[in-house]
Formats: C-alpha cells, structure tokens, sequence
C-alpha cells in the first residue's frame, strides 16, 4: 500500500461538526466498501489519523472521508483545508466488509461511527445486492445525524434497508425511537435478530456496550458479532 498525494475535490459540511472531503486520486486503488485509510495532513503523527472511506467502491471518480471536528491540531488543521488543497493518503486497510453469510445483516451504529456503514449500505444500494439491511443509528438529536438525506434517498431507491434512527433528545415532528440501544429497543426493532450478522460501528465505549447487549442479553454467537472500534473518541 503505497503512500499517495491525494487533492481535495469538495468538502461538504454534514452536520454543525462533520464534513466529508472528496479526493480525487491519479491512481485510485481498489478498496471494500467499510475500509478505511490514513489521511496525512503533513508530516508529524499528530498531523495522521485513521479514518473510514465513506464513499462506496461504485462511486466512481472521489474517494471521500467523514471527520468528527474537534479541538485536536488535526480536526483544526482539516477544518481550513479547502478544495485545492493535498494531502497524503495510504489504503485500503480493515475487515469490517461483508463476506460469505452476509444475506440478512443488522447495523448498530452511534454518530461518526456512521461512516464505514455509509459506504456499505451505498454499495449494497447501487449493486442491488439483495442484502437484507437493519440500522440502528443512535445520535443525540436531529442536527447530529449524518447523511441523512443520503440514507433518506437510498430507503426510497432499495426496499431493503430498514433505518431506525434512535435519539437520547428526540424532536416530536421527527419518527425515531427516543433514549438508546437497549436489548429491549433491538428486540422492537429488528425482530428476526437472532438470524442477522451484526455489524457495530463507533467509539470504543459503545461497541463494547453494543457487544455486550448482543451476546449477553440476546445470547447470539461471537461469530454473529462484527465490530469497527474508533480509537480515539
Ligand atoms: C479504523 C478507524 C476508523 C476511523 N474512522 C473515523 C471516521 O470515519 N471519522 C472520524 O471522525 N474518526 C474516525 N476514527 C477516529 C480517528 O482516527 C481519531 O482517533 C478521532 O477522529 C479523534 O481524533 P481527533 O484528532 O479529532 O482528536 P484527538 O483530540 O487527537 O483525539 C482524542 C484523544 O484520543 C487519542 N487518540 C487519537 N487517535 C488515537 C488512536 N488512533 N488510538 C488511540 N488514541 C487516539 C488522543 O491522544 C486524544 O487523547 C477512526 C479510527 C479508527 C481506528
């Protein structure tokens, strides 16, 4: 996996603290949809952070990359690059891609953990794989959810893919279910859990909380359990 120099194409704001930025690559190599990659903003490992490809495989011409901003000299760093500008870029890396037994699966997602599952669900989408999708996508309040209207489109283009957005601040004029991923709200929610491949995706802290409702509460197999931890929230 070499080392590429990558130039900014568009930067789309996402929410009041996301934005994607889509690369355009001379020598674009083929990657998996849920894959990520190390994006260098300049040299010093405070400037490299790894991040989730969240464009599918069928989206062809950019590569793109969904940022939470924070207070970090990389999130600063990003958040005044424009198009333009380069950076150094290095994949395709991970597992966390669909493979053999992968007909019926369930997402349970939080905020930025949305990304990788983005990039699968719109290459799932485009391909007409047939796969049978659940999602549960937990965030604080409307303004937090990302690519909604990009999941809010695919709904409408794939019967297959149930989203359940679950909000811990829920807006009355807005369909979610109010407070968090609980056994109880998987259970309501995706009734034939038992016969899905699961799919969990965020900060540490709620992968392992995820985790643990799945194979403690609901008893499914570790093998039934697929996870993408991001280090660093
Ligand atoms: C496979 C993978 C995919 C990811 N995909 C995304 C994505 O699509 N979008 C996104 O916004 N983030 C993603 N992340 C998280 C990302 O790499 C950063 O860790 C996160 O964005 C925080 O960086 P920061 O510069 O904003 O904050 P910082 O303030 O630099 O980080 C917050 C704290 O976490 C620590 N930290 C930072 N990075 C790491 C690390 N890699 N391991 C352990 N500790 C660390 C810092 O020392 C600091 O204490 C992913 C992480 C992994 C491992």
């Amino acid at each position: 996996m070499p080392v590429q120099d990558a130039r900014i194409k568009v930067v789309i704001q996402r929410t009041p603290s996301v934005k994607s930025f889509r690369l355009e690559v001379a020598e674009p190599a083929p990657y998996l949809a849920g894959q990520f990659l190390s994006v260098a903003l300049k040299e010093g490992a405070e400037f490299k952070r790894y991040l989730s490809i969240s464009s599918s495989p069928t989206e062809k011409g950019h590569l793109e990359f969904t940022k939470k901003l924070t207070d970090s000299a990389f999130s600063k760093f990003l958040d005044n690059l424009r198009p333009g500008g380069n950076v150094k870029i290095e994949y395709p890396f991970g597992k966390f891609t669909l493979r053999d037994g992968c007909e019926k699966i369930a997402f349970l997602s939080g905020g930025i953990g949305i990304t990788p599952i983005r990039s699968i669900c719109k290459y799932v989408v485009d391909e007409n794989l047939g796969v049978d999708i659940a999602l549960l996508y937990a965030n604080r309040s409307v303004s937090d959810i990302v690519f909604r209207e990009d999941f809010e489109l695919m709904q409408k283009q794939y019967a297959r893919l149930k989203l359940v957005h679950v909000l811990s601040e829920a807006a009355p004029e807005f369909k979610c279910v109010a407070g968090r991923i609980t056994a109880g709200v998987l259970k309501d929610n995706i009734a034939d859990y038992a016969d899905r491949k699961f799919f969990i995706c965020g900060p540490p802290a709620m992968v392992e909380a995820m985790k643990n409702i799945l194979s403690q509460e609901l008893s499914l197999p570790k093998e039934n359990i697929i996870t993408e931890n991001f280090q660093g929230y």
